[in-house]
């Protein structure tokens, strides 16, 4: 991400790290924050795990992740990796097998902990088919499965035995000249996970996956996740993210995507401002926003709208947007087109006028990009 010289209390600096590949979509160095879900459905039902992967992948997975937890699962995955449009990763705990199945298969990534897998002759199996198959690896540290002889070590999971696991695993794959891995170390607790993470941030330049793991539902692990990502994305940290939530994938990707763009670090689609509204609100700003977000959905094309209920945040609002509505006079408000005073709609049109003057800004960005290409 280019640094703001105007704005410097805007600029994060990421933390340089190597570079992979997962599929088509790099991870680490200067490549964009990759969002990445998980499918929840049974792998072997391919109808619905690759309609969950293309239901992801509409409001902008780049990765989506799968479980492969027996043959029937690395049966379907051949399938399922065919018609993705984005790069699948192969979940894997203990099955070696599974690993070199998943390969086969067109896995882009296996997700495996090389030091539970077994003996070194298994591990360089997996290796070679990771090779092979131009897989990428992600190691999966958690601090709820932590090894045993780790446990006893420090007696509970902490930062310092999440570090240990991450780097006993980094050195497994080292030693056997595999480079194409990127790590996490995810815990549900955000200050041990932050704790974790630093550590590991400082200890390797593998590029780090970051999540919280089992945040909870939507509304309570969309605010753990929005700290701790936020906290670690803030200084830099993490080159891929999931927000692991008991909700729907799609959900999980659309606020991994709001976490980034409140933070600058990625844009994509309408990024809505709006007020919580108040006695001064010229229009009902609740059901406008709610409606807005529904109807906008569709649009990918980084934009700004804000829909402000009066004028006394309005036109300062309307400034940092492409789009503005503020509310006020009777039954109607101002649009402002790039900050400026553009025409009054009446309180009944605004809906559908503000749709399709995005709609048409997104049409018109996507020709000028063409043109220019
Ligand atoms: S912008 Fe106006 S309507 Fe919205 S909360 Fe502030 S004072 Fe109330």
């Amino acid at each position: 991400m280019s640094l703001n010289p105007h704005r410097p209390w805007r600029n994060i600096t990421r933390r340089p790290s190597r570079q992979i590949w997962v599929g088509k979509v790099p991870v680490g160095g200067d490549a964009p924050i990759s969002v990445q879900t998980m499918t929840n459905t049974i792998t072997s039902d391919v109808t619905a795990t690759l309609g969950q992967v293309l239901r992801a992948a509409d409001v902008g997975a780049d990765i989506v992740r799968v479980s492969v937890p027996d043959e029937d699962a690395t049966r379907a995955l051949k399938e399922i990796c065919r018609e993705s449009p984005v790069p699948i990763v192969a979940d894997i705990h203990f099955h070696y097998k599974r690993a070199i199945e998943a390969a086969e298969a067109g896995a882009a990534c296996l997700r495996i902990n090389p030091g539970n897998i077994g003996d070194e002759s298994r591990v360089r199996e997996v290796i070679k088919a990771a090779k092979d198959h131009g897989c990428s690896m992600r190691i999966g540290v958690n601090a709820g499965s932590l090894e045993k002889h780790l446990l006893d070590k420090y007696g509970e999971p902490c930062p310092e035995a999440m570090l240990e696991s991450g780097l006993d695993h980094i050195k497994i794959l080292q030693d056997n000249d595999f480079h194409e891995f990127k790590i996490s170390v995810k815990a549900s607790d955000v200050f041990l996970a932050a704790a974790a993470y630093t550590a590991l941030a400082e200890a390797t330049d593998a590029p780090i996956h970051l999540g919280i793991t089992e945040a909870g539902g939507l509304m309570a692990g969309t605010v753990k996740s929005a700290v701790g990502l936020g906290n670690l994305l803030w200084a830099g940290i993490g080159d891929t993210i999931r927000v692991s939530l008991s909700a729907d994938p799609v959900e999980e990707v659309k606020v991994g995507y709001e976490i980034l763009k409140s933070l600058g670090l990625r844009t994509r689609g309408v990024q809505i401002i709006s007020c919580p509204s108040c006695a001064r609100q010229g229009f009902d700003v609740i059901k406008t926003v709610d409606a807005l977000e529904k109807r906008l959905e569709h649009i990918k094309t980084p934009m700004s709208l804000s829909i402000i209920g009066c004028v006394v945040n309005g036109p300062g609002e309307a400034l940092m947007t492409d789009i503005g509505f503020t509310g006020g006079g009777a039954g109607s408000g101002m649009v402002y087109l790039a900050g400026k005073q553009s025409h009054r709609l009446s309180n009944e049109q605004m809906i559908d006028e503000i749709v399709r003057m995005v709609e048409d800004r997104a049409a018109q960005i996507a020709a000028e990009e063409q043109a220019a290409e």
